[in-house]
């Protein structure tokens, strides 16, 4: 069923109050195929929405949204050290990290509690403490949008980069991810030294390293420090960590000994984006009903009817004065329509 003036307020996980010209849900691969031949969506713009949660609205959506509600979690083969998963990209992300995580099937338990959806999974190539998806991926399916044609992507053909792929650039707005396949591990190979994650296994007495436990105690970090969508409305990182010349680094380090930054290469460094924000001074920053949360300075909010272009205008300023103070560079991270 096509929606005209359909409200995507429920829909993004910022809680804009925006309308599209036309919405339709798809929950398989023949129902796209017939969203993508009908005339309202040839004639106009289009957006393949998935769990809404990497994006911010600045105005209604004067074109077409498709929703991806494809679902399915195959087990389709395996050899002695692993197993390929080929999933729907319409499937809960945080769901299929607890399935795999009760199957014993390793290697994505640092990605817990992402929000979104399956599908976008390869988009920009999530990644949490210390793990990408270009790790575990194995290849995806996608409807080419023109020609309605299933096209198959192994990772060199994504070209992930740091939070990028094809499909945030050269192949923007050209596919319908409809299934991704992960080759996950039989045997664990736990990746605790990132971020507070050890310390919170140690806070939580855990003996025996398990995923569970790797997923527990991230889940417990994210859930103190980020703020639930359900309850505030945000995209999560509204902008990427730079990375840098050493030589940037140490001009900065030289003025502010307390920067932060992690080693990319031999030749480069990756700022904390947040840290720089914060001494900008835009932590916990409030105008009416939007700003920059109080704990994460990387992460804008709208606290509740707040317009997108407000935000949108904000992170504008965010980034200026980020340059001013650090002559650096902030990109955004969160896809802004
Ligand atoms: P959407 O927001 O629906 O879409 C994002 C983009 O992908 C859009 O351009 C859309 O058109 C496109 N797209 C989505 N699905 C498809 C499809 N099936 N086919 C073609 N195009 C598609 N991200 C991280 O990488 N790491 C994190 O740790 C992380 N933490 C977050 C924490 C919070 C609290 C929040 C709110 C967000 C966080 N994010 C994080 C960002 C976001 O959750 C991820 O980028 C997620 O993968 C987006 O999924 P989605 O389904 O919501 O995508
Ligand atoms: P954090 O642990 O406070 O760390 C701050 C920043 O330092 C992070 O951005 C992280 O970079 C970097 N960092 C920390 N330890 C590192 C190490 N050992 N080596 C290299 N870089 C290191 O960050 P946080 O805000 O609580 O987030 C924790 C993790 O969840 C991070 O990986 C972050 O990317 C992810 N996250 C992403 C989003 C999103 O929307 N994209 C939202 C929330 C959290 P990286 O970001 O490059 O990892």
């Amino acid at each position: 069923m096509i929606h005209s003036n359909y409200s995507l307020k429920s829909f993004n996980t910022f809680g804009i109050n925006v309308d599209c010209k036309f919405f339709a849900e798809a929950k398989n691969e023949d129902a796209v195929r017939l969203i993508l031949e009908e005339k309202d969506f040839k004639t106009n713009d289009h957006l393949i929405l998935g769990g809404g949660s990497n994006l911010l609205f600045t105005k209604d959506f004067d074109g077409f949204v498709l929703k991806n509600n494809i679902h399915g979690v195959e087990l389709i083969s395996e050899t002695d050290d692993h197993v390929f998963v080929r999933v729907g990209a319409g499937e809960v992300w945080h769901n299929f990290v607890l399935a795999a995580i009760k199957n014993n099937w390793f290697g994505i338990e640092n990605l817990s509690l992402i929000p979104g959806s399956v599908g976008a999974s390869p988009m920009q190539n999530i990644g949490a403490y210390g793990v990408e998806i270009k790790e575990v991926f194995y290849e995806l399916e996608a409807i080419h949008i023109p020609t309605g044609e299933i096209h198959y992507f192994e990772s060199s053909d994504c070209d992930f980069g740091y939070r990028e792929s094809v499909f945030k650039n050269k192949h923007k707005g050209e596919y319908v991810i409809s299934r991704v396949t992960y080759k996950l591990n039989k045997t664990p190979k736990f990746n605790v030294g990132y971020g507070a994650v050890e310390s919170e296994l140690e806070k939580m007495q855990v003996k025996e390293l398990s995923a569970k436990a790797v997923s527990d105690a991230i889940v417990a970090i994210r859930s103190s420090k980020l703020p639930n969508p359900a309850e505030i409305g945000n995209s999560g990182s509204f902008f990427k960590n730079p990375v840098v010349s050493n030589s940037v680094f140490e001009a900065i380090k030289t003025k502010y000994p307390n920067a932060v930054g992690y080693p990319v290469g031999e030749e480069a460094t990756k700022l904390a984006a947040g840290w720089l924000i914060d001494q900008a001074g835009w932590k916990g920053y409030t105008e009416g009903n939007f700003g920059v949360h109080k704990n994460q300075a990387l992460v804008l909010v709208n606290y509740g009817g707040a317009a997108g272009a407000d935000i949108y205008n904000l992170s504008e300023r965010i980034l200026q004065s980020v340059f001013e103070k650090f002559g650096v560079q902030l990109e955004r991270e969160v896809n802004i329509y």
